[in-house]
């Protein structure tokens, strides 16, 4: 088969960044052909010792504008796939699946006021994506990112967060966002601390994000843990709020890590 018939592209790594010794950033080259909508992921191959391959889902960090493709991963011990890609270093090739894939993406919500954007550890990759994307902040009056982890040293991209604000295209609409950093192993200045149905459960999320949650104009991404997912949809369904479907639209889009 030639290249050009394969389902995959080999991409370049361009740069490896690790954050703690389970958590990394990766940036690849990227294929001029491989589009995606912010939100959506690709499925990476690696090849293994015995010259198979894996593949795994992964959510896009990067913009659909940027040249090259942005991904945050964890280091699974024994992992099958995340053993072989904590090895790869600059200059090595990783196998990308031609097409993208996934709905968590801003077409699954028809209207709305104020988008939430939920996430456990690598779960913020994908809404790193939507707000590196212009759609975002012309469709909604306030975005509020929660991002949870255990401990401090693993919130990951606290440049590019706080970046955002000086980006010429999103200037004037950098006020409409609200970071919510939440630590739920020990006590760090200006995160709040526990799970995030605890905070939704005794208000306190929405005390802090200055703004209630509700079906008339929340719409809610959720991404990460399974457990998160599954206990915050279920709180959610409480509040009328239900997921997002093509022939009946919701207030709700998820994306399950595992
Ligand atoms: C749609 C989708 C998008 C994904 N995007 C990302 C991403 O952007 N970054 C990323 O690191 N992973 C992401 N994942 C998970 C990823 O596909 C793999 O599961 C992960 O790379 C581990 O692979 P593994 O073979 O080493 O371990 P696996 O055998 O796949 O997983 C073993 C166990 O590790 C745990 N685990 C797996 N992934 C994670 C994770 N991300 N965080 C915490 N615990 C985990 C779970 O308990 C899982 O059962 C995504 C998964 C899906 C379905």
């Amino acid at each position: 088969m030639s290249a050009s018939e394969e389902k995959f592209t080999r991409q370049t790594l361009l740069d490896v960044q690790p954050l703690t010794p389970s958590l990394f950033t990766l940036r690849t080259t990227r294929d001029a052909g491989f589009r995606f909508r912010a939100g959506q992921f690709a499925r990476l191959g690696v090849t293994k010792a015995d010259g198979s391959t894996v593949w795994r889902a992964y959510s896009m960090v990067s913009s659909p504008f940027d040249e090259f493709l942005e991904f945050f991963s964890i280091v699974v011990p024994g992992g099958e796939f995340t053993s072989e890609l904590s090895r790869l270093e600059v200059g090595d090739t990783l196998m990308v699946d031609r097409q993208a894939f996934g709905y968590l993406t801003l077409d699954r919500f028809v209207d709305g006021r104020d988008l939430w954007l939920l996430s456990t550890g690598t779960g913020v990759a994908p809404f790193l994506s939507i707000l590196q994307d212009f759609e975002v902040w012309e469709k909604f009056e306030r975005i509020i990112l929660v991002y949870s982890v255990r401990e401090a040293r693993e919130l990951a991209y606290q440049a590019l967060i706080d970046g955002l604000a000086d980006r010429d295209y999103l200037a004037e609409h950098a006020h409409k966002l609200q970071f919510i950093p939440i630590v739920t192993r020990e006590p760090h200045p200006g995160a709040l601390n526990g799970r995030i149905t605890l905070l939704l459960e005794n208000g306190e999320l929405e005390r802090a994000a200055g703004v209630d949650m509700t079906a008339e104009h929340s719409r809610v991404m959720l991404c990460g843990n399974p457990q998160m997912i599954e206990d915050t949809r279920n709180l959610l369904k409480a509040r009328e709020m239900r997921l997002s479907l093509s022939r009946r639209p919701g207030q709700v889009a998820v994306e399950n890590y595992w």
